[in-house]
């Protein structure tokens, strides 16, 4: 097995030669004026140490990646109630699709695709005001990364609400199946600024240290829900993209349309990867391809 030190520049390099970069998110005007051309790679691991390679010390718009966190919040909050509201299986359609949702009369497939994540903000806010659920999903990632200079980029939640017509019309579908607690606007504004929370891809590869399971690491849930938010992560974490993700790469992973992608190798570390390009289905296309790489040289593996 290769040394990460030595190993992650390699792989840096490697994934700069090929001259396909994907294309950024262009629905959210903050995120399409970004240079795609930009790659990291980062990997926290069991024993403490941090190996990164890249633009690894660039902040970048973390979004659907912050959906694990929320999920965490929420099932700590209320435990098994979200399952009322939200389903646990694959969706195999894009993350904002609308048309399930009215097939399936308001209940979201899983936590991950927008209206599952929507409600589960909802349930997150439980009734308080967005300022303190916000400052909640902070400080849950802050003490999981060690680091209280995580913070959330206003202006691309503003930029998000203002073109957001599709997660707003998931919201209001939500409200006509008496699935949203709080009003669609509310629950809304939350959404947008968590999912524009801001790190750089060694401060997401120390935040995701909670999933590993490892003596040592920072633990913020049980044991059990260690487990089961890797198991959503591996069969939803990547929407469409999961079934490929899972057999290119063989580990949980939640990706975002700012180009980063988490992924956990249970008890030895917690990756990320952050190339701004998407593939086909929202999904870091050199970040995943930089994943399957590196879970290959290494030998990790769920199965
Ligand atoms: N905030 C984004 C949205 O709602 C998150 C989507 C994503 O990262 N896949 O569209």
């Amino acid at each position: 097995m290769p040394d990460l030190a030595t190993f992650l520049p390699r792989l840096d390099a490697g994934m700069r030669e090929d001259p396909s970069w994907g294309e950024v998110a262009s629905y959210i005007p903050e995120l399409a004026r970004i240079d795609p051309e930009q790659f990291a790679i980062a990997v926290a691991s069991a024993d403490g140490a941090l190996y990164q390679a890249g633009d690894a010390d660039v902040p970048f718009s973390v979004q659907s990646v912050t959906k694990v966190f929320t999920l965490a919040i929420a099932l700590g909050r209320s435990g098994d109630q979200l399952w009322t509201r939200v389903g646990r299986e694959p969706s195999g359609r894009a993350f904002n699709s609308i048309v399930q949702l009215e097939q399936e009369e308001g209940r979201p497939r899983n936590p991950f695709i927008n209206a599952g994540a929507i409600v589960t903000t909802d349930e997150v806010l439980a009734g308080r005001p967005p300022s303190v659920a916000l400052a909640e999903i902070v400080q849950f990632v802050r003490a999981a990364a060690e680091d209280d200079e995580i913070h959330i980029n206003d202006a691309v939640a503003a930029s998000e609400t203002a073109y957001g017509h599709r997660n707003f019309a998931l919201a209001h579908f939500l409200a006509a199946y008496d699935n949203l607690r709080n009003p669609p606007e509310m629950t809304l504004g939350t959404y947008f600024h968590h999912c524009a929370l801001e790190m750089t891809t060694a401060q997401l590869a120390l935040a995701g240290r909670f999933l590993v399971d490892a003596p040592g690491l920072p633990r913020l849930v049980s044991r059990s829900r260690i487990r089961r938010l890797n198991a959503l992560m591996l069969t939803c974490g990547h929407y469409d993209g999961s079934g490929d993700f899972a057999y290119r790469v063989g580990l949980p992973g939640k990706s975002g349309v700012g180009g980063g992608i988490l992924a956990i190798v249970p008890g030895r570390a917690s990756i990320a990867v952050w190339s701004p390009g998407l593939n086909q289905y929202g999904n870091s296309l050199k970040g995943t391809e930089a994943l399957a790489r590196l879970a290959r040289a290494m030998d990790w593996s769920i199965f």
